[in-house]
């Protein structure tokens, strides 16, 4: 079984995003492995596509980044105080500090290497996860205005991330947008003026222009999936095929269950084809009997649970000509096909975790 990752799709994303973008600069967020489509192979396309940045949550993957020899802008932000900052400063990787802890150590990092260390804080204008909250906002200045002051640190941005942009016209936006400003006004106040500024997701890059500021951090569009599925397709095209090969086809008599638990019973003599993927590839056993695949040209329908390595799908009286051998697709960007949007909907989930799904033994390829 296998995923393909069609670079072509991404590189149509990104320039869909740059249009959006207008003046905006894009950043393509790649973390957690490029929402598991490959960050080094993602990144790379996207570059080549336009965008000018990459994003990810932690050290260790901008790091992994630069080792695959890319020379981008690369901001990580999502760090403990005690994450690797000499490599990250090693490797010229922007750090999204969001605590005045954090600070103290991309500091000391910076003070050990000789180096000086690139900075960007994130602020909480109303996520209220990560970030700086705006009380605590004046200490970490003053203490990068220090920092900034005796060139240990470089101040690149301030960004922040918004919690509704699935819902545009929420005053939230709004509300996240003035005191992103207000942020902007109290750095400037300390006399630190940041490179730019960044706040919109896909949904916002897509849907609100008044929030690109500097420059767009897109995720989920850039591997075409819609951030508001239910308003529109955007023109995305998804990126990631699942695909799997029948193991064999067989014959089953009318009354008989079909695999644990005889959720599903024959009410006809049927022909069913076994595909080997289950919940540990990502394919979740809350599905069962709730999902069809794309096979012999047309969409089939899966019976019974779906098990650790294998579910099993009704190909009908007869045999539909599907053999051992042909390819299954469980999910796809092409007419026809199911696509990840049809799984997130029928588990009451978004699309990000179905992508994220296929893993272990499934093998990815980029077409
Ligand atoms: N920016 C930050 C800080 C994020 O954490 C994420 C992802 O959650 C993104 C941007 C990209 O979001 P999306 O995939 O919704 O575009």
């Amino acid at each position: 079984m296998e995923i393909l990752v069609d670079l072509d799709a991404i590189a149509h994303n990104v320039r869909i995003l740059a249009e959006h973008a207008a003046d905006a600069a894009v950043m393509v967020v790649v973390k957690a492995d490029g929402y598991n489509h490959g960050a080094a192979e993602v990144a790379r396309a996207a570059l080549a596509a336009g965008a000018r940045e990459l994003g990810t949550t932690t050290v260790d993957e901008a790091v992994r980044l630069r080792a695959e020899g890319l020379t981008a802008p690369i901001l990580c932000w999502l760090n403990t105080s005690d994450a690797d900052y000499v490599s990250a400063i090693t490797a010229g990787i922007e750090i999204g500090v969001s605590a005045l802890v954090q600070l103290e150590a991309v500091a000391a990092a910076a003070r050990q290497l000789g180096r000086t260390a690139t900075v960007s804080l994130k602020v909480d204008t109303g996520l209220n996860r990560n970030g700086i909250p705006a009380t605590e906002f004046p200490e970490v200045l003053d203490l990068l205005g220090r920092l900034v002051g005796d060139g240990t640190v470089r101040f690149r941005a301030i960004f922040s991330h918004l919690a509704l942009a699935d819902l545009p016209q929420h005053p939230a936006n709004d509300m996240q947008r003035q005191r992103f400003l207000d942020f902007i006004a109290t750095a400037k106040e300390h006399g630190l003026e940041p490179e730019l500024a960044h706040l919109a997701n896909s949904a916002a890059a897509l849907t609100r222009p008044d929030l690109a500021f500097d420059m767009v951090r897109p995720g989920i569009a850039v591997y075409g999936l819609s951030p508001i599925p239910e308003l529109s397709d955007f023109g995305l095209r998804p990126a990631m095929t699942f695909r799997a090969r029948v193991l064999r086809v067989k014959r089953v008599a009318a009354g008989e269950g079909v695999s644990y638990g005889h959720q599903w019973i024959a009410d006809r003599d049927t022909t069913v084809a076994l595909i080997p993927a289950g919940y540990a590839d990502g394919v979740p056993r809350p599905l069962s009997g709730r999902f069809s695949v794309w096979l012999g040209g047309a969409r089939r329908t899966q019976i019974g649970r779906v098990c650790m390595d294998q579910f099993v799908v009704d190909l009908g009286e007869n045999e539909a000509g599907v053999v051992a051998g042909d390819t299954a697709v469980l999910f796809g960007g092409e007419p026809g096909h199911p696509r990840a949007q049809e799984w997130a909907d029928t588990l009451g989930t978004i699309n990000y975790e179905i992508v994220c799904g296929p893993r272990g033994r499934v093998v990815r390829t980029h077409l």
